[in-house]
């Protein structure tokens, strides 16, 4: 039996925001960002759809190596560098590169004594990973004078890219410190410092939310380029039509009472499937390209929506939760107070998965198994 609620992910606009990425960076490479299963869109099916990636980068071995079985040749680079001792060898044997962000893993390298390339993480106020600017310029020293390690450049990673009201130039500065007195390449941007200081791009900027449609500074639309497209598009079938009347109450709690008389739409998903709980009452969804609002509490496999406004709809008709021109995984995330990133790491692994491998072709592939064929063949 076909589940009620289902996500698409197009490839083509993934591949386009790859493309748009790729622009907006000009002169420096563009690795894509891949952690937490392409932010929920899958791993090697996103890898496979981007054939002309500068890059990749993401953050568990295991899954560098699963896109290197998968016939991936371009580079990985681990975003937290190895995470064991052990994770050194894999590097070489696979070639990836690696972030070298801490003391101990410095130790693994000169232990090891293994041809690594690495990227020496400088931390400009995060707080969590990297070495103070002093200390990484030792570290650049050191690695120099060994004939083993490669040191490719310098990473950070910005703590307020996104906060377009926090200025960048602390940080900023802390970071060319040892950038002017190494003379190396180096890796700065996200999505947000893509978007906001070309001065960051470097020789390669790492790109995850971009790439997925989402903008990191939602609501502010400034610096959003208007040719972005939705890539997961998450959506449902409605399961039940039926009546309210005034004062009536729908759902868990009974948190929305019927002002009036209202056609109501039951759609099967729910925070089972991956729906926020969170989202309040008046949430939008996408009913033939229009919109209609959530009712009351959402439950683990059913959510209720206003047709009162749409006598049309009926049992078996499709909505769309986010993911659809004029209505963005941005705006239910941020109604939920949180990030879209969020909610799409939090689809279950219930959902089913189509991939649009081709614009106007749906493909119906559950599993990520056999994705990768599929989608190359349709290339
Ligand atoms: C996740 C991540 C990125 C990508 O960030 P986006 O804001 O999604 O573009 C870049 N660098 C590091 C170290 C990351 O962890």
């Amino acid at each position: 039996m076909t589940k009620t609620a289902y996500v698409e992910i197009h490839l083509p606009a993934l591949r386009r925001n790859y493309a748009l990425a790729k622009t907006l960076a000009g002169t420096a490479r563009v690795w894509a960002v891949l952690k937490s299963d392409a932010y929920g869109h899958g791993l090697t099916r996103v890898a496979l759809a981007l054939p002309d990636a500068d890059g990749f980068a993401l953050i568990q071995p295991d899954d560098a190596v699963t896109l290197r079985h998968a016939g991936i040749g371009a580079p990985i680079l681990l975003l937290e560098g190895a995470l064991e001792e052990g994770d050194v060898d894999t590097a070489v044997q696979h070639r990836l590169e690696l972030v070298l962000r801490s003391e101990h893993q410095l130790q693994w390298l000169l232990k090891k004594a293994q041809p690594v390339t690495a990227w020496v993480k400088v931390n400009t106020g995060m707080n969590r990973f990297g070495f103070n600017p002093e200390r990484a310029l030792a570290v650049v020293r050191q690695l120099q004078a060994t004939p083993f390690c490669r040191v490719a450049g310098l990473m950070t990673h910005f703590a307020c890219a996104d906060q377009l009201g926090t200025p960048l130039d602390e940080p900023w500065r802390r970071f060319m410190q040892v950038v002017d007195a190494t003379g190396l390449p180096f890796t700065a941007a996200n999505s947000a410092a893509l978007l906001r200081e070309t001065c960051t791009h470097g020789a390669v900027a790492r790109v995850g939310g971009l790439l997925y449609n989402n903008n990191p500074f939602y609501p502010d639309t400034r610096l959003w380029p208007a040719a972005a497209e939705p890539v997961m598009r998450f959506a449902a079938r409605i399961v039940h039509v039926g009546m309210l009347q005034a004062g009536e109450s729908i759902g868990y709690g009974a948190a929305f009472t019927a002002r009036h008389d209202m056609r109501i739409g039951i759609v099967g998903a729910g925070y089972g499937d991956g729906y926020p709980r969170a989202a309040p009452s008046g949430t939008p969804v996408q009913v033939n390209g229009q919109r209609a609002a959530l009712l009351g509490r959402v439950a683990m496999n059913v959510l209720a929506i206003d047709l009162s406004a749409l006598p049309e709809v009926q049992i078996g008709d499709e909505v769309t939760l986010w993911g659809a021109p004029g209505l963005s995984c941005d705006e239910i995330a941020w109604r939920c107070g949180t990030i879209s990133e969020e909610l799409q790491c939090a689809l279950t692994s219930r959902v089913p998965i189509r991939q649009i491998v081709a614009d106007a072709t749906v493909s119906a592939i559950p599993d990520e198994q056999t994705a990768p064929a599929q989608c190359l063949a349709h290339l």
